[in-house]
């Protein structure tokens, strides 16, 4: 960089700002630059990968062959996310910013199921195939925009609702004896506890 004035005054080349250049060739600010090198290699990547589409293929299958575990932990990190994302999208659109338990509110998020309000999981899944739970059921309620119908309960009390109908809570607080463990169970619910 000899010979380039130390504090040259630029324009920055994706907002349009002035700032301090400090090398003769500095085409954006500081808060452009690192966006904009992502933008350029990306659109340089694409347009290899359009080019030579077999060279990227192959270069990505050595990398992956080399280093075999990593990738494939990286691709469970992700998979795990993406699945982390739509429970918790679900979770919100049935329950709130912060999802709860519709029956006892209970807030921790590793406890909580989408429970069939009727509780015809069973039906439903033979009538309109509509997963019965866990994550194909989460995909498919985000698929048809999240229907009416659903509701947030915890393990606890969605297994307590598959079993009497009506979560033991439920009927304590009426003041009313809690049904006894022999009494019919829901067999439309029976499916409903999620294990994914
Ligand atoms: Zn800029
Ligand atoms: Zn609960
Ligand atoms: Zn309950």
């Amino acid at each position: 960089m000899r010979g380039v004035p130390p504090n040259k005054i630029g324009k920055c080349a994706r907002c349009g700002q002035s700032f301090q250049a400090k090398g003769p060739s500095q085409k954006y600010c500081d808060g452009c630059r690192p966006i904009a090198y992502r933008e350029a290699v990306r659109i340089c990547s694409a347009s290899y990968y359009r080019r030579y589409p077999e060279r990227v293929k192959l270069a990505n299958k050595v990398a992956r062959a080399k280093r075999h575990d990593y990738y494939l932990a990286m691709a469970r990190r992700q998979h795990r996310r993406t699945r982390e994302r739509l429970r918790t999208m679900v979770l919100r659109n049935y329950s709130g910013a912060v999802p709860r338990c519709a029956c006892c509110g209970e807030r921790e998020q590793d406890f909580l199921t989408i429970d069939h309000i009727e509780g015809r999981a069973r039906d439903a899944e033979k009538k309109f195939g509509i997963p019965r739970a866990g994550y194909p059921l989460y995909r498919w309620l985000r698929r048809n925009r999240f229907p009416i119908g659903f509701q947030v309960l915890c393990a606890n009390c969605n297994i307590s609702k598959g079993k009497h109908g009506k979560c033991t809570h439920t009927t304590k607080l009426d003041g009313s004896p809690t049904l006894p463990s022999d009494s019919e169970p829901n067999s439309f619910n029976s499916g409903l506890i999620q294990t994914a």
